[in-house]
């Protein structure tokens, strides 16, 4: 018998997001990211998403991955029977065998989207319930506090048995709320932050800047391979690594030492903007957190985007570092972003930087250099690297 995968969907908020196209999106994120894992027949019905696996289609790792997958509030692995009683009563005997055997209370819960079907849900629940206390005598009938809920439901094609569901990822499909350039860093804040936009239906575009041989390989291949974990969430995407050398250069021998952060920091930006604007990308998204170093303060985060008229997308600029680490475990980052390598923002650290510039001393500051001739040549030397699950 081959059990399934049923994926209840989650919010659809905004007006002009039609049910449809949600689905659709979904549905293509997750048959994308079943790809590599077998084939799988996904459809879906009555707000539910099916994903039947087919010969030699690794169900488990499918459990696993489509737990991932931004637009799905819960999942259950289900087997499907004929829709009569007797049926369903046997397959939950045999399916829940393990389930059953280790709870010590149980309830039975149906529903019926299938109103043909010749029982109420109240009367199957009670049936199957019956059939499974005599198979399962020691454990014990508690329809308001039980340890196991077994569900049933009668769909248009088939009955469902599955025990209890376990959380989805939330959020809205990738791609069905637009597209965003994020700054990745090899810190542990940018994934942290690329994955909660990614989380709002944004695709996302991975720039990040690198200042070899001030930064080295190794902190490059680190940023991609952080991309390349965030493809479980966000899907494929195609990482931009910028040369950033020659503009720290150009900071480091041409402007007051105590901006070279906040400047460092309006190049990316710039060159953030082109990038969006080459892909339909309509905000920026950054790993920024208030306070937390001194290019974050409320002043420096304006003189940084006084250079773009885009949106920069903070997700993570309230919270404390503990939960944005909690996020990063989860989402499995962490451990890669805490290995010990350098990022551009601590090549010409300032000694003491300045914490509350105005916009027009920045501007003042950084006047000395050619900006545009710079972005030019940083955009031309961009490198793409496609980043997929395996
Ligand atoms: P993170 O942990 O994400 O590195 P951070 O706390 O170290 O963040 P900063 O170094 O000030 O903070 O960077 C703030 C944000 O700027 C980062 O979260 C990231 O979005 C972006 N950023 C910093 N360095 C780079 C880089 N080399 N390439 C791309 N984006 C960067
Ligand atoms: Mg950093």
């Amino acid at each position: 018998m081959n059990d399934i995968i049923l994926l209840k969907l989650g919010e659809i908020v905004l007006k002009g997001l039609n049910r449809k196209s949600f689905e659709q999106k979904l549905m293509g994120n997750i048959r994308r990211r079943l790809a590599p894992l077998g084939n799988f027949r996904v459809y879906c019905l009555q707000s539910t998403v099916y994903v039947e696996g087919e010969e030699g289609a690794d169900m488990d790792a499918a459990f696993e991955a489509m737990q991932q997958v931004f637009g799905v509030i819960s999942l259950s692995r289900a087997a499907p029977c004929e829709k009569n009683k007797e049926a369903i009563a046997r397959l939950a005997i045999e399916y829940l065998r393990d389930e059953m055997e280790s709870a010590r209370s149980f309830k039975v819960e149906s529903k019926r989207s299938d109103k043909a079907f010749p029982m109420t849900s109240i009367e199957l629940s009670q049936y199957v319930g019956g059939e499974l206390a005599d198979a399962y005598p020691d454990t014990a009938v508690d329809v308001h506090d039980p340890e196991l809920t077994v569900h049933i439901e009668v769909r248009d094609l088939a009955a469902y048995v599955h025990a209890a569901p376990v959380p989805g990822a939330g959020g809205m499909p990738v791609g069905s709320n637009g597209v965003a350039v994020t700054l990745l860093s090899g810190g542990i804040d940018s994934p942290v932050s690329t994955y909660m936009i990614a989380k709002r239906g944004v695709r996302l575009i991975p720039v990040h800047f690198f200042s070899f041989p001030y930064t080295s390989q190794q902190a490059k291949d680190k940023v991609v391979e952080l991309g390349r974990q965030l493809t479980a969430y966000c899907g494929r995407m195609t990482m931009e690594v910028v040369p950033f050398t020659h503009i720290q250069e150009e900071i480091r021998d041409k402007c007051p030492e105590e901006y070279f952060t906040l400047i460092m920091r309006r190049f990316m930006m710039r060159i953030a903007q082109h990038i969006a604007e080459a892909n339909g990308a309509k905000a920026i998204v950054t790993g920024e957190n208030l306070g937390q170093v001194a290019s974050q303060t409320m002043e420096a985060m304006a003189s940084t985007q006084a250079v773009t008229h885009l949106p920069v997308l903070q997700p993570l600029i309230g919270m404390d570092k503990e939960e944005i680490i909690t996020i990063a475990r989860k989402i499995g980052t962490f451990d890669t972003s805490i290995l010990p390598y350098e990022d551009c923002c601590t090549v010409f650290t300032p000694r003491h930087p300045r914490t509350r510039p105005q916009v027009s001393e920045v501007e003042a500051a950084e006047s000395a250099l050619d900006v545009d001739t710079l972005v030019q040549e940083a955009i031309q030397g961009i490198e793409r690297i496609s980043l997929d699950h395996e």
